[in-house]
């Protein structure tokens, strides 16, 4: 069995920040960043520009930027892996750490695998068609590109998450669309209140979006009426999916404790899971901010306090 100061599992900001911060503390560390659980490098590997990350004025492909994080990973000896850890076991103490079918003990683990943006089967949104060329799930993130300027926006769902980015988009478009398949929305009154009296949201009730059309990006969406079947295709800018995110934590088995949303419970202000020696960086334990630079923040606040558990532990560099 291979052994390890700290694993990290998982790839993306929170994961190669921690990475970086913990092979520069001589931990070298492990990291498993992932195969079939989500593209090696996450979220950002499916994005095309990313303006808000500091230290690049003229923004930078989200790839492009994950291959900067692994590079500057790799340039201080974190070993890499582009494999899935299939599961752990924290029962045991150095805890296990399964990937395929080999077994690495672990005196700390950095769990950094990120949550994935939940999206509907709609033709017209799927990869390879019009995802990331008009149709996304991040307004945050993509909603000041100039391709939804003016134009009218679509947003699917209809809690608190929806009616925020329903509310963010109308900064740039021209009119957003909350797209609603019941003629009630689950989102909290004050929330509610908020989108009943922004004129420039307009809430189609008992409808989802069939279809998306376009050329090089998306052009028009198609609306049904779920109680009527009656479809009308409308001018879009682009469509945002604003359906919640999945913490990916299946792996876990339970093992730490999670908030019944599922992402994972950290003590308030650290990255401390409920497991002594386990932390938690990144989208898996963040169902507020979700962005790369929180998510590489937290990564940083892993490693150290990773590195001050191994000290307490009684190693030494
Ligand atoms: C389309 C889109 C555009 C975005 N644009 C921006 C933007 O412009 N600016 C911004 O700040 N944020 C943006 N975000 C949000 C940002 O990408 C996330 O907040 C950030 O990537 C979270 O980083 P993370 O390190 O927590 O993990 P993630 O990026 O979620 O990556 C985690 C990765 O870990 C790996 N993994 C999962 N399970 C396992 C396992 N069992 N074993 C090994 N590896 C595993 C997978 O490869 C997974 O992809 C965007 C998100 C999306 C979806």
């Amino acid at each position: 069995m291979e052994e390890a100061k700290l694993i990290i599992i998982g790839s993306g900001p929170a994961g190669y920040t921690a990475a970086i911060y913990a092979a520069r503390a001589k931990l070298n560390p492990i990291l498993f960043e992932g195969f079939y659980s989500g593209p090696a490098g996450g979220q950002l590997m499916t994005t095309t520009e990313v303006e808000n990350f500091p230290g690049f004025p003229i923004g930078i492909s989200g790839p492009e930027l994950v291959d900067n994080f692994r590079k500057q990973a790799e340039r201080f000896d974190t070993k890499i892996f582009t494999q899935d850890v299939d599961s752990v076991d924290l029962s045991v103490y150095p805890f296990i750490v399964n990937v395929k079918d080999k077994k690495y003990a672990a005196d700390a683990i950095i769990i950094a695998t990120g949550a994935s943006a939940n999206r509907l089967d709609i033709p017209g949104a799927r990869d390879g068609e019009f995802w990331q060329k008009g149709v996304t799930a991040c307004a945050v993130c993509d909603g000041a590109a100039p391709i939804f300027r003016n134009r009218p926006l679509f947003v699917i769902g209809g809690g608190d998450s929806a009616i925020e980015e329903a509310s963010f988009l109308t900064k740039f478009g021209s009119k957003v669309y909350l797209v609603h398949r019941r003629d009630k929305l689950r989102a909290s009154k004050i929330m509610q209140d908020r989108a009943f009296h922004n004129p420039k949201i307009e809430i189609l009730w008992d409808s989802e979006v069939s279809n998306v059309e376009g050329d090089t990006v998306v052009r028009s969406v198609t609306i049904k009426n779920v109680n009527t079947g009656k479809e009308i295709k409308h001018e879009a800018g682009g469509l945002f999916f604003a359906i919640g995110h999945t913490p990916n934590t299946a792996f876990l088995n339970n093992q730490v404790e999670l908030h019944p949303n599922g992402y994972i419970k950290v003590i308030e202000g650290t990255t401390l899971t409920s497991v002594k020696g386990v932390f938690a960086a990144g989208d898996v334990q963040d169902h507020v901010y979700r962005q790369a630079i929180t998510a590489a923040g937290t990564g940083c606040m892993a490693a150290l306090e990773a590195e001050k558990w191994l000290v307490e532990k009684g190693y030494t560099a």
